[in-house]
């Protein structure tokens, strides 16, 4: 990943025209002008391959999956149980059984609390996050902290938000029993460094869940390599549809793991005195999933795997580079979050203009962005702001984008100054 304070030449290897041709979405005009997207880390625009695949289910095979015995309920579950070895392939998992479909982070995160942390955290345990943490990956942990009376600690960032990792290793202890950090933030960008974080929390005897919602489109995820215990990912955030996510968990602690909910598929017998449990994955997959949708996002990954997430990468960081040298040099905007390593986020402030004053001005021009806390809303304490305006890149966006961006905020600062 390049650093963002050694720019890469702004130039990209993307068929950029061909790949906007694949999202009808961008073909529009909002409010008289071309649509201009930035808001991809709240979601991205969906491809129309994976678009076609939810109406061909509908329109051609809608039937519920796995007890079937007919025709239509084979082929929805051999498309179903496809994307889950598509996920495999896309983690690097060991094992197609430690893929568990999900609604997406916020249910993961929710699951691993509810399961693990209900039977393997204790009195007088500790669990770890970090100060730039989604409510996410801090109110499921408040909950089991409170329900087992163990203790949430919070790894403090810098200034610049990155996380300090000497604080990191004196809060580790033999106390610490689960770290849950982000692998890219949501509202600054940094990437963290997590391969360090998990290798010193295995040394502490912790388990290690990453938050990936904000990397999986824009870093190759390997989670062996990572070493990680469980890993988080949304798939509106990966160009697929809302609705569907993976809880990627090492096996043999998933096995440890009690149910999450009860409910068809996740038994194997049930009577009135007694139910046993069905084996991984669909031990964690109670009720009729999501299936139309789990479907197409074996398009949405098929999609990023044939662009190469590495062309992708280098795509965003040009696009990163560009925005931070155009944005930067403008005296009335201050960019929170410089981190050596980012993903394509791009926040700032305008001093005494409100972030949701700009966001409408900027939407008045067609331009999408997010404004306000960003779910984070202890990281907006820690950095004593209410919100930032943020503009997030996707493998769609392009620089002249950017400039119709620096163009809007000097105009409206013209407008208001
Ligand atoms: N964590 C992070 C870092 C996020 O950015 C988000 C989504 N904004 C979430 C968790 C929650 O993801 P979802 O809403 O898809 O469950």
């Amino acid at each position: 990943m390049m650093s963002i304070t050694n720019p890469p030449p702004f130039v990209t290897t993307l068929d950029i025209r061909s790949i906007r041709d694949a999202f009808p979405v961008l073909k529009q005009q909002v409010n008289g002008h071309p649509l201009v997207y930035f808001d991809n880390a709240a979601t991205t625009q969906k491809p129309q391959q994976v678009i076609h695949a939810l109406n061909a289910y509908y329109q051609e095979y809608n039937a519920n999956i796995h007890r079937g015995v007919h025709a239509l309920a084979d082929k929805a579950t051999m498309a179903y149980e496809k994307t889950r070895e598509m996920v495999q392939t896309f983690i690097h998992a060991q094992h197609v059984e430690e893929i568990i479909f999900v609604r997406g982070v916020t249910e993961a995160i929710n699951l691993v609390a509810a399961s693990y942390g209900r039977t393997l955290i204790e009195e007088g345990d500790e669990i770890l996050i970090s100060a730039m943490e989604h409510h996410a990956n801090i109110v499921p942990w408040q909950w089991i902290c409170q329900e087992r009376k163990a203790k949430l600690n919070v790894i403090p960032i810098s200034d610049e938000g990155e996380i300090d990792m000497e604080a990191y290793h004196q809060l580790l202890s033999s106390r610490t029993k689960l770290v849950a950090v982000n692998h890219a933030s949501n509202t600054l960008g940094t990437i963290n460094p997590i391969k360090e974080i998990i290798r010193d929390a295995h040394h502490a005897g912790a388990v290690v869940l990453i938050d990936g919602a904000q990397s999986a489109a824009h870093i190759p995820v390997d989670v062996q390599d990572l070493d990680c215990d469980f890993y988080c990912l949304s798939a509106h955030k990966m160009y697929g549809p809302t609705g569907v996510g993976v809880l990627y968990g090492k096996k043999e602690l998933l096995e440890r793991m009690p149910p999450y909910q009860g409910g068809g598929e996740m038994i194997r017998e049930v009577s009135f005195e007694h139910t046993t449990y069905n084996e991984l994955p669909y031990k964690f997959e109670a009720g009729t999933p999501n299936i139309a949708d789990v479907i197409a996002f074996q398009h949405a990954m098929k999609f990023i795997l044939e662009v190469g997430l590495d062309n992708i990468a280098v795509h965003e960081q040009a696009l990163l580079a560009y925005a931070t040298e155009k944005t930067e040099n403008l005296s009335f905007i201050r960019l929170i979050g410089t981190a050596r390593e980012k993903v394509g986020v791009l926040s700032f402030v305008i001093e005494g203009i409100h972030p949701f004053d700009i966001g409408q001005m900027l939407d008045a021009r067609g331009i999408a962005v997010r404004t306000g806390h960003h779910c984070t809303q202890p990281l907006m304490a820690r950095l004593g702001l209410d919100g930032t305006v943020r503009a997030s890149f996707a493998l769609y966006n392009t620089f002249e984008e950017i400039d119709q961006l620096v163009e809007g905020l000097n105009k409206i600062i013209r407008f208001l100054k």
